[in-house]
C-alpha cells in the first residue's frame, strides 16, 4: 500500500516470554539456595509464564497509561473519598494476589518461603512495579496485624488469604483485605519524630477508641481496607491502625485532598490525606510508635531487595533482544566488542544483586523471622543459629537495600541506551522502569537515612557484623580480607569521619559482600571480572562518597553562591 520505504532492522517483537523457565541461572541460584520445593517451583513457572505473556504487558502498559482518579464528592455533594482505578490494574492486583505474592511468607509452610517468595516477587517487579507496591505492604502488614489480639482474630486471616477484593466493606464482610501506610507528614518523612497528628481518647469508641486529626503527606494505595500510622498522644508518637470503613458501613473520617503527579509508580495512586477525627486504635507501647512500625519497614525494605534483580533483569533482556536483532557498521550490535562488554557489565550486576537477594533471603528464612512476627515474636529466636541468621538479616537488609537502589536507575539508563532512541520512547518498557528505577531508594528509608542507620546498628550489634564478616571470608578470597578489616574499622569507628563517609562504606561493604558471593556462585573468570570492575577499580562511586577531607564546603558554597 505504502511506497515511500520497506521496515528492515527493526527487533522483531519478543512475543512470549517466561523469565522464570527462559533464565537457568536465575534457576540454578535459586535452586542452590534452597528454592526447590514442587510447588514453589509450579509457582515461579506459572508466574514466569504470566508476566511474560503479551497480555499481561498490554495489562502493565494501560494500567500505567490511564493514572487512577480521584473522587472526592459525588454528584450530589456527598463526600466519596474514592479513587478510580483502571481495570487493568484490577486485574493485575487480581492476578498478584492469586500467585500469593500478599501471603507467601505467612502461609507456606516451609522456612524456604522467605525465599521462594522472593524469587516470585522478583519475577512480578520485571512486569509491574505499581501493584508491587500494595503487595509488599499487605505482606509486611502481617507483622504489624500479629501484635494486636483483635486484628489477629478478624483481620489477620483475610489480609492473608490469596485472594483480591477491591470493594469497601467493612473488613469483616470481605473475603480479602489490602493495607497501606500513612506515616509521611509535609514537615518530616524521615525524620518521623515530627509527626504532627494527634490522637486523642474517645471513651464511646468501642473497638476503635482513638481519634486521629492530622495531614499525611504521602499515602499510597489509598483505596486499602486500612493503615498504619503515626500519631502523637501524651507518651509521645504512638502507632495506630485506622480502618478506611467502620464496622457499620460507614465510612470512617478520613479524607482524600488530591493525588500526586509522580514521575513513575503511575499505575498506583498516591494521596494526600487528612483525618478528621478519624477512628483507630493504638498498636504497641503509647510512644513507642516508630520502633513498632520498624518491624514493618524491615520487611519492606527486604521486599525492595527482592525486587530489585528482577526490574535489572526485565531491562536486561530487552536490551539483550535488541542487540541480537538489530545491525549497526555491518554487523549485529551484540557481535561489536564494546557493546559485548556494555552488556557483560549490566549481567555481572544483575547476578551479583540477585545473589545479594537470595543470600538474604535464606536468612529470613534460617532465621524464622516471618514465624515469630506471626506469633507476635519479636525476641531473638532459641538457637544460635537462627539468632545468627536474624542478626545477619537485620543488618544485610539496610546495606542491601541501599546498594541495589544505587545501582538500579544507572543500570535501566544503560540498558536503555542499548536500544538507541527506541530505548527512550514508551511503546518500550524502558522508559518507564526508567521512571520507576529512583522510587526503591526514596520511600522505606532514602539511602543517607539507610547508611546512617546502618552504622548505628553495627555499632550495637557485633552478631549482626560478624554474620556480615563471615559471609566475606567464607569465599575463601585472600584479596577480600584486607579490605573487609579496612571497612569494618570504618563501619564501626563511631567517628564523624565515619558519618561524613557512610555511603562510601556502605557501599564498599555492599560490593565486597557481592565479590565474595559471586566467587562462591559464579566460576571463577566470571568472579575474577566482578571483583576486578567492582573492588579493584572502585566501580561503582555513587555521588556522595567523596573523602571526609574532602573540601565540601567549599564546594557547596562556590556552587550556591
Ligand atoms: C511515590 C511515593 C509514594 C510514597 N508512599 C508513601 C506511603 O504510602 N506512606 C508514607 O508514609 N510515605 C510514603 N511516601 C513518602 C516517603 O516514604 C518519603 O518521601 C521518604 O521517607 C522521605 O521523606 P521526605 O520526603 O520527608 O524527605 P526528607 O525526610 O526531607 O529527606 C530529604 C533528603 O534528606 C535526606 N536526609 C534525611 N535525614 C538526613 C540526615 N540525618 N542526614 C543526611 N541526610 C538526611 C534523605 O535521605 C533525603 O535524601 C511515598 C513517597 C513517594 C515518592
Amino acid at each position: 500500500m505504502w511506497s515511500t520505504h520497506e521496515v528492515t532492522n527493526q527487533a522483531a517483537s519478543r512475543g512470549a516470554a517466561n523469565p522464570w523457565r527462559d533464565c537457568a541461572l536465575l534457576r540454578a541460584h535459586a535452586q542452590r539456595f534452597g528454592a526447590v520445593d514442587p510447588v514453589f517451583v509450579q509457582a515461579a513457572d506459572a508466574l514466569g509464564a504470566y508476566v511474560g505473556a503479551s497480555a499481561a504487558r498490554a495489562l502493565a502498559e494501560s494500567a500505567n497509561r490511564s493514572v487512577p482518579v480521584l473522587q472526592t464528592h459525588d454528584r450530589y455533594g456527598q463526600r466519596r473519598d474514592e479513587v478510580v482505578f483502571h481495570p487493568a490494574y484490577h486485574a493485575l492486583m487480581q492476578a498478584a494476589c492469586a500467585a500469593g505474592l500478599k501471603d507467601w511468607c505467612w502461609t507456606e509452610p516451609r522456612a524456604s518461603a522467605a525465599l521462594e517468595r522472593a524469587v516470585l516477587f522478583g519475577l512480578w517487579n520485571g512486569l509491574e512495579q505499581g501493584t508491587a507496591c500494595p503487595i509488599t505492604m499487605s505482606s509486611a502488614a502481617v507483622a504489624m496485624m500479629a501484635l494486636e489480639p483483635g486484628l489477629r482474630a478478624h483481620w489477620l486471616p483475610r489480609l492473608c488469604a490469596r485472594a483480591y477484593a477491591p470493594d469497601l466493606a467493612p473488613a469483616e464482610r470481605k473475603p480479602a483485605l489490602t493495607i497501606g501506610m500513612a506515616l509521611t507528614e509535609k514537615q518530616g518523612g524521615s525524620d518521623l519524630r515530627a509527626v504532627a497528628t494527634r490522637a486523642m481518647a474517645d471513651a464511646a469508641g468501642g473497638a476503635w477508641p482513638v481519634r486521629l486529626i492530622g495531614h499525611k503527606w504521602f499515602c499510597s494505595a489509598p483505596m486499602s481496607d486500612g493503615f498504619f500510622s503515626l500519631a502523637r498522644e501524651e507518651a509521645g508518637v504512638s502507632c495506630f491502625f485506622v480502618p478506611r470503613m467502620l464496622d457499620d458501613g460507614t465510612r470512617n473520617a478520613l479524607r482524600f485532598v488530591r493525588l500526586k503527579d509522580k514521575c513513575g509508580n503511575r499505575s498506583n495512586a498516591s494521596a494526600e490525606l487528612e483525618f478528621e477525627g478519624a477512628a483507630a486504635r493504638r498498636i504497641g507501647l503509647p510512644g513507642r510508635g516508630i520502633a513498632t512500625l520498624l518491624g514493618m519497614a524491615h520487611l519492606t525494605r527486604f521486599d525492595i531487595v527482592s525486587a530489585v534483580p528482577g526490574m535489572m533483569r526485565a531491562a536486561l533482556d530487552h536490551a539483550w533482544h535488541h542487540v541480537t536483532h538489530r545491525h549497526a557498521f555491518g554487523a549485529l550490535l551484540c557481535d561489536h566488542d564494546l557493546m559485548r562488554n556494555v552488556i557483560a557489565d549490566l549481567a555481572l550486576d544483575w547476578e551479583a544483586a540477585l545473589l545479594m537477594a537470595l543470600v538474604l533471603a535464606e536468612a529470613f528464612g534460617r532465621g524464622g523471622v516471618y514465624a515469630g512476627l506471626a506469633a507476635g515474636r519479636q525476641t531473638p529466636g532459641e538457637t544460635a543459629s537462627v539468632r545468627e541468621a536474624q542478626a545477619l538479616a537485620r543488618v544485610l537488609t539496610p546495606i542491601a537495600k541501599y546498594w541495589v537502589c544505587k545501582r538500579l536507575p544507572a543500570y535501566v539508563a544503560e540498558c536503555m541506551e542499548c536500544l538507541g532512541g527506541n530505548g527512550y520512547v514508551e511503546d518500550w518498557p524502558l522508559a518507564s522502569l526508567y521512571r520507576e528505577a529512583p522510587l526503591n531508594g526514596i520511600w522505606e528509608g532514602s539511602a543517607n537515612v539507610i547508611c546512617l542507620d546502618v552504622l548505628r546498628s553495627l555499632q550495637r550489634d557485633p552478631q549482626g557484623l560478624a554474620g556480615l564478616r563471615a559471609l566475606v571470608l567464607q569465599a575463601g578470597d585472600a584479596r577480600l580480607t584486607e579490605p573487609w578489616a579496612e571497612v569494618e574499622r570504618g563501619l564501626v569507628s563511631g567517628t564523624a569521619q565515619a558519618q561524613i563517609e557512610a555511603r562510601g562504606l556502605v557501599e564498599r561493604a555492599a560490593t565486597l559482600i557481592a565479590a565474595a558471593l559471586m566467587r562462591v556462585g559464579a566460576p571463577a573468570d566470571i568472579a575474577d571480572a566482578y571483583f576486578g570492575a567492582r573492588i579493584a577499580a572502585h566501580g561503582t562511586r555513587a555521588y556522595g562518597t567523596l573523602s571526609a577531607h574532602a573540601p565540601l564546603k567549599a564546594i557547596l558554597d562556590r556552587a550556591f553562591n
